[in-house]
């Protein structure tokens, strides 16, 4: 077995590019400033501009807090485990006399970690009562850690920064929802007809009958 000559090596061969001439790489140089001079810039002057985000940006998670049954839900579901929820048991007194005493849960506490947060929403996707939200707000950045814990009253004040739901398509199927509480709507209005249309009990009846006589 013979060993190359070190002529042929590839680091020591010599070079068979053309050689430049002086000056050229700063031609190509200023060539580049000037094309690139007349574009139109793609970078923000933030914070002295704002960015011009898309509408369903993951910024920071709003809690609707009167909609949470403290299903405990995203919690679990949450890869991070970054959402921690506290509560306790309340006994409802029944509606009516003669009914069931009913128990419900109270939340205590809702707070998520947006340090661990890595905002896969999940949490969001999951929730089966629509008592959590996206909202486009970015600018929480902290010096202490620990100030990322947002707790409820921070998650509610998100809240008013989600933006509206986009418009619904006008060509869409109707929700059932909105045919089942027509339905409800149109049961009570009859109820309520055939009640102001029923005679007066007999007993009105007779004092009614006794005050003329
Ligand atoms: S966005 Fe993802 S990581 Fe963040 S709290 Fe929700 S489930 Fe957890
Ligand atoms: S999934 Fe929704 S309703 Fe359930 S605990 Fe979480 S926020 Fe509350």
């Amino acid at each position: 077995m013979s060993l190359p000559s070190p002529d042929h090596h590839p680091s020591t061969a010599p070079s068979r590019r053309p050689r430049a001439f002086p000056g050229s790489g700063l031609a190509k140089g200023l060539a580049v400033t000037l094309r690139t001079m007349t574009r139109k810039s793609v970078t923000a002057q933030y914070p002295d501009a704002q960015p011009d985000l898309p509408p369903r940006t993951r910024g920071v998670i709003g809690l609707f807090e009167e909609n949470c049954t403290v299903c405990m839900l995203c919690a679990r579901e949450c890869p991070d485990w970054c959402i921690y929820i506290d509560s306790h048991k309340e006994t409802v007194p029944p509606a009516a006399p003669g009914g069931r005493e009913r128990s419900r849960n109270v939340l205590d506490r809702f707070a998520i970690d947006f340090a661990l947060c890595m905002y896969c929403g999940i949490c969001i996707e999951v929730c089966p009562f629509d008592a959590l939200f996206w909202s486009p707000e970015f600018e929480y950045a902290e010096t202490d850690i620990r100030e990322l814990t947002h707790e409820r009253d921070k998650l509610r004040e998100w809240m008013w920064t989600v933006p509206e739901p986009p418009a619904l398509d006008p060509a869409a199927e109707e929700p059932k929802e909105i045919a089942a509480a027509q339905k409800a709507a149109d049961k009570l209005a009859a109820q309520q007809a055939a009640a102001a249309a029923a005679p007066p009990p007999a007993d009105n009846a007779a004092d009614t009958t006794g005050e003329e006589t």
